[in-house]
């Protein structure tokens, strides 16, 4: 039931997927949950290694509720869905940056494979591939692919916070100085 590895995430993490069952089919019984991760095995190192990352933030926590609502491919990039009630400012924000840091990584390794690989297009399709999976698909080329910038309310003040993540070091770089908009 555990070859895999799948199915073994949600063995491994059962905290992490409430609605887990097991469910009898043709091939024998095997978990279940809408949290399944529905990627390519190039993205396996990355989904482990966020759900351990999302683990180890409520570890601590003991009224922590969280769920993960989907592991899913949408635009070419990884996208993680998780709810969190009742977390602590600490787990909450160690939760988020466990999801940024895959997502913001998905956009560097094949879906496929695993490879090192680039975002992509092909007639208006988006995918995640090395040279060897490319078929097709021609590299985005932008510079902003791996910035994000988030608009928090400071006071009455609009404050924008730009970071970059860099793929050696698997973090996020802050920029500074931040973007104050009524600056
Ligand atoms: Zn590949």
């Amino acid at each position: 039931m555990l070859a895999d590895w799948r199915t073994r995430l949600l063995h491994d993490h059962p905290a992490l997927f409430p609605d887990l069952r097991v469910v009898a089919t043709g091939l024998g019984p095997t978990l279940v949950s809408v949290g399944w991760p529905s990627v390519g095995e190039g993205w396996r190192a990355l989904v482990e290694r966020a759900c351990a990352r999302i683990a180890d933030a409520c570890a601590g926590v003991p009224a922590a509720e969280v769920a993960i609502l989907g592991i899913e491919e949408k635009w070419g990039t990884l996208r993680l869905t998780v709810s969190t009630l009742d977390l602590c400012e600490t787990a909450s924000a160690a939760v988020d940056l466990a999801v940024d840091l895959a997502e913001a990584r998905s956009l560097h390794v094949c879906e496929t494979c695993g490879a090192p690989g680039r975002f992509s297009v092909k007639h208006g399709w988006y995918a995640t591939v090395c040279a060897a999976h490319a078929d097709g698909y021609l590299p985005v080329r932008s510079r902003d692919l791996d910035l994000q910038v988030t608009t928090m309310i400071v006071g009455d003040r609009t404050v924008r916070m730009a970071r970059r993540y860099e793929v050696r070091s698997d973090r996020f770089i802050a920029l500074e100085p931040p973007i104050d908009e009524d600056s």
